[in-house]
């Protein structure tokens, strides 16, 4: 097991951008994620596993990030940062989804943890429509 890398984003940054960024320059292409701070904006989605379909949601408003937690794993040969994030809004109720770009950095300190082994990649599942870990 290696160590986590922790690190601060880039304010201003596009939150899982500047996650993708920090991994490759540390060569981790699977891994674990989690990560605090604020935003300035968020974009979150919502799955309707009936509809097969994301439903975007966009808060444009400062947030906290109470915590984002994810993965790093391999789509289409590239690391793909999947994340999702709980966020709080100035009265202190929480919203949150599958984070999509578009989430802002105001401040945020990251904790990536490479994973031994060959990395997971990503294929699309036909019972669900989503892009999930091949099967090993
Ligand atoms: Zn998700």
């Amino acid at each position: 097991m290696s160590k986590p890398c922790l690190v601060r984003l880039a304010k201003g940054a596009d939150l899982l951008a500047e996650l993708a960024r920090v991994a490759a320059e540390h060569e981790i292409q699977w891994g674990t994620v989690s990560v605090i701070g604020a935003l300035v904006r968020a974009k979150t989605a919502f799955y309707h596993q009936d509809e097969r379909r994301y439903e975007a949601h966009l808060w444009d408003e400062p947030l906290e990030i109470l915590h984002g937690v994810g993965n790093i794993s391999l789509r289409d040969g590239k690391p793909f940062v999947h994340l999702h994030l709980t966020l709080s809004r100035a009265d202190g109720s929480a919203v949150g989804g599958h984070a999509e770009q578009g989430c802002e950095i105001f401040a945020a300190e990251a904790a990536i943890t490479p994973q031994d082994g060959a990395p997971g990649v990503r294929v699309f599942d036909e019972p669900t429509g989503l892009f999930l870990w091949a099967p090993r």
